[in-house]
């Protein structure tokens, strides 16, 4: 063992001596706390529902409210003895258990929050300083959802740090010794909390506007002495927090002074990269600063996150990594010590005697960084720790319960995780030995780790991950492309990159592709830019009869061949299509925000969906491909098994220019059929940018054939046209209902009935149940009713909110619609941007002006962009369920919300429309959520999440009354629409003689076999 590795273990000992001269449990509180975490922690279904049950408490107002919530999350599954007396409590008593519950609650809360005010905390600091701990404040209530909060929260610091100079005028430093690194008024701030309109895409825009809130605060805390801290958020928030330090710092006001500082996370792979560059940063400044060394608060936020997008996790997966990269981080921070200071903010004891003991083999005195660590945990620790002659510092948030529940319950979570250092000293008293290992020796080659598996165990079961298929067979499996993740600067760079290309070619021309040859016709459609309309993004050929006609043949013609083409080929010819799309993903993104408006992240969603569509419709053919047989029975085999229908017409809106027309494109294909495929007129060059990729994937000629015209001429045509088998159509019901009805006459010499597969639009709807978590409420609306500027299908029209809740929300939800960046999708960060075209504009405008009529303005933006088709986003209330703007679609940022007695009259009216493509529900109420599932009449029902961004394969899309024909894309059944079902039945006995068994599957039949 080295030196060094002694020492730390001498100094762990150490600390555990002093700890155990005053042990105290894990859970100092005794009672109701103690017990429940000690149930937590040997239930982890148990702990599920009880921090559920923790984070609405505070939400809910009346004894009654409590004691119903109390039964649904605690009387099924077994926990009645579990939680019994509390349960039979609620049943005699609903008064007082309601009470004793939130007092109960209120005293959990109690013992993380420091204080409820500014007054409030000064109690615990004064009591701390007598015990020479030194503070750190912080205000609960990150993640504001408008600026109107935002400022609120930047005015309540500013008080907060008058205050706390005021009281702390006398103290003076805990050591005595370089006191000048250390003042006593300690803040730290959260970046969340004073920026509604963060975009991870744009961290320039975030800066802008954080800078302004922050430089009082930093002027004020340099003339008061004080000292401020950035904290560390999510990853979507670090390298924004990281760029706004070094750029405010830089600044010639703040160049020279040292007191900031900023967190660094450990559990983060990236970690040493920014702290290197950090303090290379520092050195060039000159100036020192200070870092918080933390392993992190998010691990199971960011680990989630990363699974359901199906990307690589920011995180170590093995606690032991990110243990060994915090003792890693604090050599660097102790090697640059001249003009870094360090704080470790770890409750564990190894971590901590790593640090003490490097810091002694460098020569670093002890009063010159410090220990930090939470109020209410691991107080056994602090009192060793300044006992041993070190800098004790305690993190203490202070504010109101409601605010402060994220808080809490990271915090329980904390506590109570199976691989925490607290849980396993304090609860489940694991040796010293164990706990003061060096974490490296831990770190394990294949993944797991010794402690316990840095996964939860289902989540290790594959039919758990992002990339499973329920239904996967023979070692095929569909995996989700990942999401582009603009956090990075490279695909920050990327995307500017490919906005600054596809500017290049404005202007181009595209041809029609008809039986694999290029067609040019002499009419050119031009296609524009919906922010800046004199922008001739490009132009396409215009097909008419003749092309129509001559298309119908190539596809015809071609169908033969490609009926008999072996699944397999057909399934690698769309998985080779995902693969370009894939390659040329920034490239289709920027033309999607030049042609049709979307900002950056619709854009790239739009391309990972079609991306998705070709993967997915490729397994699934698979599945479908061989047949099946259908019951074993001796001397009889039939096989179940699907043709293709023939000639298909795919005609696809402009919303989601290539994820559409891709997905009813690859269908087709895939499952043999050969297919036309006509693109909105208002997204030709997206519409061509696709057939390119089909065309390099090695399309056969006439397999798919690219026609760009208009509807009311080709459209119309085909609809009726005698060879055309099969119609797939998203877009208006108005032309929905019309190919409907079309497709339902026979023509002169047509021999096939024609299948119609018919997505249409909604007005859809969101209810906000009287227990909602209302930030999250608000914060989803928003984004589902403004997300695109409204011109999703999936996008949120109606939003209904219960009496009791009304004023609650609204008064939310105005100013968070008024922070929202309106401008034009170009730049980085903006969510909405203009309407596809004059036209919508216009139907738009007619609607707000029959809204003004029917309803009340309750808000409307005040400035967009003077140029291009910029509608302000806007919002009614006083609509009634019968009024044109609670029934007819609208296709843009307007939102009506309707007022509602309960929950009964919120499915009433939500329901009360001839449409059903999504609906939402907001509530934390088990019962209501149950009961809100079986009845909300719509194809996707969305709980406590945004009702907009289906993904492949997880959550198969469209909806029934006149929102489609009950067609779900990118789901299981899709692809049936596409094909007709046979069954081949053969006697197979002979003289009474019978094959013993037959096998479940047979290979395609096949004839004329085409190799
Ligand atoms: C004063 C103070 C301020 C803080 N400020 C911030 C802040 O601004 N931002 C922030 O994010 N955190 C912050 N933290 C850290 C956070 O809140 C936790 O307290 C801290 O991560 C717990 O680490 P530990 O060393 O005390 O405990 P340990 O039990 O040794 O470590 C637990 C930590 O290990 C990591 N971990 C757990 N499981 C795994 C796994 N399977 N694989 C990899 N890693 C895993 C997680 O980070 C977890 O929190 C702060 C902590 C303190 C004490």
């Amino acid at each position: 063992m080295t030196a060094l590795q002694s020492e730390i273990k001498l100094r762990g000992r150490r600390i555990f001596e002093l700890v155990d001269k005053h042990p105290e449990p894990l859970l100092s509180k005794a009672g109701f706390y103690q017990r429940l975490m000690a149930l937590s922690m040997r239930d982890e279904r148990f702990k599920a529902q009880l921090f559920r049950f923790v984070d609405v408490l505070p939400s809910l107002r009346r004894s009654s409210e409590i004691v119903e919530h109390l039964d649904d999350y605690f009387s099924d599954d077994g926990f009645g003895p579990l939680v019994g007396v509390g349960v039979r409590l609620s049943r005699i008593a609903p008064w007082l258990s309601g009470r004793i519950l939130r007092w109960n609650v209120s005293g959990m809360a109690r013992q993380f929050i420091a204080g409820r005010n500014p007054d409030d905390v000064m109690a615990t600091l004064r009591k701390r300083h007598a015990q020479k701990i030194g503070f750190t404040v912080d205000l609960l209530g990150e993640g504001v959802v408008s600026e109107a909060q935002a400022n609120e929260y930047a005015a309540r610091y500013l008080d907060l740090l008058e205050k706390l100079a005021r009281e702390t005028k006398n103290w003076a430093d805990p050591l005595g010794k370089n006191s000048e690194l250390f003042p006593v008024v300690n803040l730290s701030v959260k970046i969340s909390a004073l920026y509604s309109q963060i975009n991870p895409a744009d961290p320039a825009d975030a800066i802008a506007h954080l800078a302004p809130k922050l430089r009082p605060l930093l002027r004020r805390a340099r003339e008061l002495a004080a000292f401020i801290n950035f904290d560390m958020e999510s990853y979507a928030h670090k390298n924004i927090t990281l760029e706004l330090f070094k750029t405010i710092f830089t600044e010639e006001e703040f160049k020279d002074w040292p007191h900031a500082g900023i967190v660094i996370q450990a559990y983060l792979r990236d970690s040493e990269t920014d702290l290197r560059e950090l303090i290379g940063w520092g050195r060039a400044r000159g100036t020192r600063f200070a870092v918080r060394l933390v392993k992190g608060a998010y691990w199971d936020y960011e680990t989630t996150k990363s699974r359901q997008n199906g990307s690589h996790s920011p995180v170590f997966l093995q606690k032991p990594e990110s243990d060994a990269n915090f003792e890693a981080l604090t050599r660097v921070l102790f090697e640059n010590e001249s003009v870094v200071t360090a704080a470790f903010g770890s409750h564990n004891a190894r971590s901590i005697a790593y640090a003490q003991a490097l810091a002694d083999e460098l020569g670093i005195d002890r009063s010159r960084f410090e220990f930090q660590l939470l109020y209410g945990m691991a107080g056994p620790i602090k009192r060793a720790l300044v006992k041993m002659g070190y800098r004790v510092r305690e993190y203490c948030p202070v504010g109101e319960l409601l605010p402060g529940m994220a808080y809490l319950v990271r915090r329980l979570l904390e506590n109570t995780s199976n691989e925490g250092f607290l849980r396993a000293k304090f609860a489940e008293n694991v040796s010293e030995e164990e706990l003061l290992r060096d974490p490296r020796e831990l770190i394990r080659a294949d993944g797991a780790s010794p402690l316990g598996s840095p996964i939860p165990a289902k989540a290790q079961d594959r039919r758990y991950q992002n990339d499973a298929s329920l239904r996967a067979q023979r070692g095929d499996i569909f995996k989700n492309a990942p999401l582009v993740s603009f956090v990075y600067k490279e695909s920050q760079d990327k995307m500017q990159s490919a906005l600054r290309e596809a500017r290049k070619r404005f202007g181009e021309k595209y041809p029609l592709v008809i039986g694999g040859e290029k067609v040019w016709t002499n009419e050119l459609t031009p296609s524009v830019n919906p922010s800046a309309p004199e922008e001739i993004v490009g132009y396409g050929s215009e097909a008419g009869i003749p092309e129509a006609e001559r298309a119908v043949k190539a596809a015809r013609a071609a169908f033969g061949k490609w009926s008999w083409t072996p699944f397999e080929e057909r399934a690698r010819l769309v998985e080779r299509a995902a693969d370009i799309l894939e390659r040329r993903r920034y490239e289709l993104s920027a033309i999607e925000v030049f042609e049709v408006g979307k900002p950056w992240n619709e854009a790239d969603a739009d391309i990972r969906e079609a991306i998705d569509f070709c993967r997915f419709y490729a397994h699934e053919m698979r599945r479908l491909g061989r047949p099946k047989l259908t019951q074993q029975v001796p001397g009889e085999e039939s096989y179940h098994h699907y043709w293709p229908r023939g000639v298909a017409f795919v005609i696809a809106p402009w919303n989601f220019p290539i994820a559409i027309l891709c997905g009813m494109a690859s269908a087709a294909v895939v499952t043999g059929n050969t297919a036309i495929m006509k693109p909105s007129e208002q997204s030709i060059v997206c519409g061509a940018m696709l057939m390119q990729v089909f065309e390099e994937a090695g399309v056969p000629p006439g397999v798919l054939n690219f026609l760009s015209g208009r509807g009311s001429v080709i459209g119309a045509h085909l609809v009726d046209h005698k060879d055309v088998n099969l119609i797939a159509f998203t877009g208006s019901r108005e032309v929905g209902l019309r190919i409907w009805q079309s497709a339902g006459v026979t023509q002169p010499g047509q021999r096939e009935l024609k299948h119609v597969i018919c997505e249409m639009g909604g007005k859809n709807a969101m209810i906000v149940d009287a227990d909602a978590d209302l930030g999250e409420a608000v914060g989803y609306s928003i984004y589902s009713a403004f997300g695109y500027q409204g011109q999703k299908c999936s996008a949120l029209s109606r939003l209904i909110l219960l009496e009791e809740n009304y004023n609650r929300v609204m008064e939310r939800l105005i100013p968070a619609a008024a922070s929202l960046r309106v401008g034009n999708p170009e730049e980085p960060g903006i969510m909405v941007g203009p309407v596809i075209d004059e036209a919508a504009y216009r139907r738009i405008l007619d609607y707000i002006e029959i809204g003004k009529k029917e309803a009340t303005l309750a808000y409307q933006a005040k400035e967009v962009p003077p140029q291009g088709y910029f509608i302000p986003p806007t919002i009614f209330t006083d609509v009634k369920p019968n009024m044109r703007i609670a029934r007819e679609e609208i296709f843009g940022p307007v939102l009506s919300v309707l007022k509602v007695r309960d929950l009964d009259e919120a499915l009433e009216v939500a329901n009360g429309t001839d449409y059903a493509l999504t609906g939402g529900f907001f509530s934390r109420s088990p019962a209501n959520i149950d009961r809100v599932k079986a009845q909300l009449e719509a194809g996707n029902v969305y709980i406590n999440r945004s009702c907009t961004g289906a993904v492949v394969g997880r959550h198969p899309f469209g909806g029934f009354k006149m929102s489609g024909g009950g067609t779900k894309a990118g789901g299981e059944d899709y692809l049936l629409h596409f094909l007709v079902p046979r069954v081949v039945t053969e006697n197979t006995s002979r003289l009474g003689l019978v094959p013993e068994e037959t096998s479940e599957y047979r290979d395609e039949f096949l004839w004329p076999n085409p190799k």
